[in-house]
C-alpha cells in the first residue's frame, strides 16, 4: 500500500499518484478531460482566494494537483527532473536568486547554472528554494493565484500545440510548461504559509482521498459529481 509521509519528495509524491490512479484514469479518462479536471479544481482554488476561504483554496488546489501528475503520469514527465533543470535554485529567466528580473529586465531568457548539491533533497526543499527565488512577502496572495492561471494556460496552450503537430520540440514546451505551473503552485502555499508536503500527506493519509482505496474505486458519476 503507497504511503506518503509530509518528507516526501516530489518523485514520491508522483509515484504515489501513479499507483492510486493511473489505472482508474487510464480507463476512465482522455488526455483532454484530465486537463479539464486540472482546471476545474484550480478554478475552485481560485475562487476560495477570492472568498478569503482558504481551506476550500488548499483543498482543491491538492486536488488539481493530482490531476496534474496524472497528465505527468500519462505523457510520462518526471516533474522533479523538469523542475530541476527550469529552476536550479535560480529564476529560470535572470538566472539569481532572488529573482532579480524587475530590476535588471532582462530581455532574453539567460542561461541557467547548475549546482548538482544545491538540488533539494525532498518537496518542502523545493518549496523553500521557490520562497528564496521568489519570496511570497514580495507578491500578494491575489498576484500569486492570477500567476497560477495564467500558467495553466500556457500549460494548456503547450499541450494543445503538441496536439496539433506532434513535434519532439513542441513536447519540450509542455515539459517546461510544467515546470513554471508548479513554481507558481508552490507559490500560492507560500503565499499562504502552508507547507505543501504536509498537506498532501494528510489529504491522501490513506490511498484515494474520497474512497480511500488504491487504485482508487471512485465511479465516474463520484467525480463528475464532485463537490469541493
Ligand atoms: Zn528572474
Ligand atoms: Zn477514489
Amino acid at each position: 500500500m503507497p504511503t506518503l509521509l509530509p518528507d516526501m519528495s516530489l518523485q514520491q509524491f508522483q509515484l504515489f499518484i501513479k499507483e492510486v490512479y493511473e489505472l482508474p484514469n487510464n480507463r476512465q479518462f482522455e488526455l483532454a478531460e484530465m486537463i479539464n479536471n486540472i482546471q476545474r479544481f484550480a478554478m475552485r482554488s481560485l475562487k476560495g482566494i477570492r472568498k478569503g476561504d482558504i481551506d476550500r483554496t488548499k483543498k482543491n488546489l491538492l486536488i488539481s494537483f493530482g490531476w496534474f501528475m496524472s497528465t505527468l503520469i500519462r505523457l510520462k514527465i518526471d516533474l522533479e527532473d523538469e523542475v530541476w533543470k527550469r529552476f536550479p535554485y535560480v529564476c529560470s529567466y535572470c538566472n539569481s536568486c532572488p529573482c532579480s528580473c524587475k530590476e535588471i529586465k532582462p530581455e532574453h531568457r539567460r542561461e541557467v547554472s547548475f549546482d548538482a548539491s544545491k538540488r533539494p533533497k525532498n518537496l518542502s526543499g523545493f518549496q523553500r528554494m521557490f520562497n528564496e527565488i521568489y519570496p511570497s512577502s514580495l507578491r500578494s496572495l491575489d498576484h500569486a493565484g492570477v500567476h497560477l492561471a495564467e500558467e495553466l494556460g500556457e500549460f494548456s496552450e503547450a499541450l494543445w500545440a503538441y496536439r496539433s503537430n506532434r513535434a519532439p520540440e513542441t513536447f519540450q514546451e509542455i515539459m517546461m510548461e510544467a515546470a513554471d505551473y508548479f513554481s507558481c503552485l508552490v507559490g500560492i502555499f507560500n503565499s499562504l504559509r502552508v507547507n505543501l508536503a504536509f498537506e498532501l500527506s494528510n489529504l491522501f493519509r490513506n490511498n484515494c482521498h474520497e474512497c480511500h482505496k488504491a487504485p482508487c474505486t471512485c465511479s465516474f458519476a463520484t467525480i463528475r459529481a464532485y463537490r469541493s
